[in-house]
């Protein structure tokens, strides 16, 4: 990259993402590339080094939730984009065009994408008689069964659902989503024929952390021996996309995936990656 160094110097336009989830790390690395395809856009006066994106995280590390090796792979990449990664600072307070740290430095940004995480709507927390936490998710028993009412089940991001030995529920994520239809639906068959309701165990199939075009890093779990196996780049790059076109397969069925491949084939050699207006 011909990139500058940004940091330490004042920028023409200065990024935060707060957040470092997969959500705030796949949009550096998309943004980092819109950033040096600034001139197709037709902003020539702004090179790429004059874009200063930053990542803040309130955790000591990036991607909290996921195994060391890959907060350390994706760091590293981030940083090879020049992009700024912050970790262990909560952010306490946005305004116009800076961000008040929790020990009270403040930071340029003139633009600021909130990413630290989903929040279930409202209105859960103010159904009548059923618990909700923090984040207004539901909560439910192992069963998925809310604690509060038997006949009633939530699944899905706007449940929390225990995991036995741990002390964090299930995360919000597809793969649990899909995981919990499964058990639910065992579970309505067997209330049908007066049957006990399934306990859901979560089993994670691994993640995988997309940069843009520059690379993918990712961990795969093993079914059987429950132990993680890291990739990174064209490998991962393959399970990635592959994963992709078999949700649209689930969803879609094969023919009308190949008819969507063939129309993103198209539309990524006529418009560009991100739209900026
Ligand atoms: C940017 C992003 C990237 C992600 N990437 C991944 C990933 O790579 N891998 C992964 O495993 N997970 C990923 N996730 C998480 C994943 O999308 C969710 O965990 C998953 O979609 C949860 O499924 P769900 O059915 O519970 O909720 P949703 O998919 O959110 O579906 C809920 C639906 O209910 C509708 N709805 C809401 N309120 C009402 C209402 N009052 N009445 C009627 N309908 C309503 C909503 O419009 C929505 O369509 C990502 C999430 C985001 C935001």
């Amino acid at each position: 990259t011909n990139d500058a160094d940004v940091q330490g110097q004042p920028h023409a336009l200065n990024i935060s993402i707060i957040g470092a989830g997969a959500t705030g790390v796949e949009l550096a690395a998309e943004l980092r590339l819109a950033s040096r395809e600034l001139p197709i856009y037709g902003m020539n006066h702004l090179k790429s080094s004059d874009v200063s994106i930053s990542v803040i995280e309130a955790a000591d590390r990036i991607l909290p939730a996921l195994p060391g090796r890959l907060s350390a792979a994706a760091t590293r990449e981030l940083e090879r984009q020049k992009v700024k990664v912050l970790t262990g600072q909560p952010v306490s307070e946005v305004r116009e065009n800076s961000l008040i740290m929790k020990d009270g430095t403040e930071l340029p940004s003139e633009m600021t994408i909130w990413a630290a995480g989903i929040k279930a709507p409202p209105f859960l927390a103010e159904l009548d008689g059923l618990e909700t936490n923090r984040g207004n998710q539901l909560l439910v028993e192992q069963t998925l069964k809310t604690t509060k009412d038997a006949d009633i089940f939530a699944f899905g991001d706007c449940a929390a659902c225990p995991q036995p030995e741990s002390d964090r529920p299930v995360p919000p994520r597809a793969q649990a989503a899909h995981q919990q239809a499964d058990a639910l639906f065992k579970t309505l068959c067997n209330r049908l024929e007066g049957k006990e309701a399934v306990p859901f165990v979560y089993n994670d199939h691994g993640s995988l952390i997309n940069f843009s075009k520059y690379t993918t890093v990712g961990n795969l779990m093993g079914n059987l021996s429950g132990r993680s196996m890291y990739i990174e780049g064209k490998v991962a790059r393959l399970f990635y996309v592959s994963l992709y076109r078999m949700h649209q397969v689930a969803l879609h069925g094969f023919l009308r995936t190949g008819v969507i491949w063939l129309m993103d084939k198209i539309s990524r050699a006529m418009q560009p990656r991100l739209k900026l207006h």
